[in-house]
């Protein structure tokens, strides 16, 4: 077996070589974003350049995610290394597409670039003789939990079940047989890992009665609910003085389109994150009692649709450690994030790592504000090249020789649960309440 330092800087240079062809693969999903569950043209594009490589494609999965597999052809852990397809909406970001307002303003591009240079790597460097097991690259929709009204129809029309696209590959088996997950997300900070909040969605309606707005004393207006539960959603923050992790937001979706008519109709959907499932429980039966008495109170009909969004994440600590090695030996010196810092936003890398041993790591390559206009990729080589060679080197840093680290690593199931046992702790979330207003 060859030293361990030969096959890393194998990986290297392999990548590094193909630097050109990552870069442009990252501008191309940069220009041509697509929100999620809609990412048909990104992973047509990046399944081709995969069978470019030699390697065979699932494809379809969670409607287009995809998934290939790179085997050692020695016994050993699957390791699954994924990235995200999905784009944010934000018609403001001056890069965003015309038509549709669609923008990586996270760095999706990135870590769906990484897949492909996490392929190079492995399979340029003739590295895989010397590990054991088999790496599942893992092509990820809908990350982001925007379009709720689209997604609730395609689970309305039995497409989907979950309206975030790990859940969903879970669901659909993809991940059956995977034993560990990482992947990589871009950041403007360090590299490094952190835990995350979970999440809950809902979507409220309000019903009222329409009626010609200068006599108002003949309508409901349903517009006076929105008003009061958003009112009364504010001062359930007064409840969390003691956390500063809950995080409760959202939009008004529809209210109504004539200022000289009361609205019948209106419509919110909120975002709930806590750091735990009771807290979110407790947390989503507050935001019930609130919505419905102020949609009482405004002598509204209102329903509250609630869908699992993300579970929290907690990172493998061991897994971690890996990672910052990695880091290290890729960058000597850089700042490394590790778990020190608790992150209040979400992701659906929270459910993976709820059945697997799993991390979220982040390799730094944007400027600006994540989600928003100002979000610039500013190092290129960052996040396309150097993410690539830290995925493929921690994938040969977790699987060298006879896989001992990864099967250590996979072994710790401390807290995890079984994907029937997770599948049945995420519906338990889902269901639709409604609270009538009778005269
Ligand atoms: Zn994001
Ligand atoms: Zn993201």
């Amino acid at each position: 077996m060859r030293d361990i330092n030969e096959l890393r800087a194998a990986i290297k240079s392999a990548v590094d070589a193909e630097k050109e062809q990552l870069i442009e693969i990252g501008r191309h999903i940069w220009k041509n974003p697509e929100p999620g569950y809609r990412e048909v043209k990104t992973s047509k594009y990046l399944v081709e350049k995969l069978k470019a490589l030699g390697l065979q494609v699932k494809e379809n999965l969670a409607l287009t995610g995809f998934r290939a597999d790179i085997d050692t052809g020695k016994p050993g852990p699957t390791l699954a290394i994924m990235g995200e397809l999905d784009s944010l909406i934000i018609p403001t970001h001056p890069e965003a597409d015309k038509e549709t307002g669609a923008i990586h303003a996270c760095g999706h591009n990135s870590s769906a670039t990484a897949i492909i240079g996490t392929a190079i790597g492995l399979l340029k460097s003739g590295v895989l003789n010397d590990m054991s097991g088999k790496i599942a690259l893992i092509a990820t929709p809908a990350e982001e939990g925007i379009e709720l009204e689209y997604r609730l129809g395609l689970i309305r029309e039995g497409k989907i079940g979950s309206i975030a696209g790990k859940p969903q590959l879970i669901r659909e088996g993809v991940f059956d047989d995977v034993d560990l997950a990482y992947m990589t997300h871009l950041t403007s900070g360090n590299f490094g890992f952190n835990d995350h909040n979970g999440s809950i969605q809902k979507i409220v309606t309000f019903k009222g009665k329409s009626c010609h707005a200068a006599s108002p004393q003949n309508g409901i207006n349903a517009q006076n609910a929105v008003c009061l539960a958003q009112n009364a959603i504010a001062f359930m923050r007064e409840k969390y003085s003691n956390s500063d992790k809950i995080r409760i937001h959202g939009i008004i979706s529809y209210c109504g389109n004539s200022s000289n008519v009361i609205p019948d109709e209106a419509r919110m959907e909120y975002m709930l994150r806590a750091p735990s499932i009771p807290e979110l429980v407790a947390l989503g039966k507050r935001f019930d009692n609130a919505v419905t008495h102020a949609s009482l109170a405004a002598e509204c009909t209102c329903t509250i649709d609630t869908i699992s969004g993300y579970m929290p994440l907690f990172d493998n600590m061991k897994m971690g450690q890996v990672l910052k090695d990695t880091v290290e030996y890729l960058k000597p010196g850089a700042p490394f994030n590790f778990n020190n810092s608790f992150f209040s936003s979400c992701t659906d890398m929270g459910d993976v790592a709820s059945i697997v041993p799993g991390v979220h790591g982040y390799c730094p390559g944007y400027s600006g504000a994540s989600h928003s206009a100002s979000m610039h990729i500013t190092d290129e080589y960052s996040s396309y090249v150097t993410m690539s060679m830290l995925n493929a080197e921690l994938c040969l840093n977790l699987l060298y020789g006879d896989a001992a680290t990864a099967k250590e690593i996979a072994a710790d199931r401390k807290g995890l649960l079984s994907i029937p046992e997770y599948i049945k702790l995420i519906d338990q979330f889902d269901g639709s309440i409604t609270s009538e207003y009778k005269e």
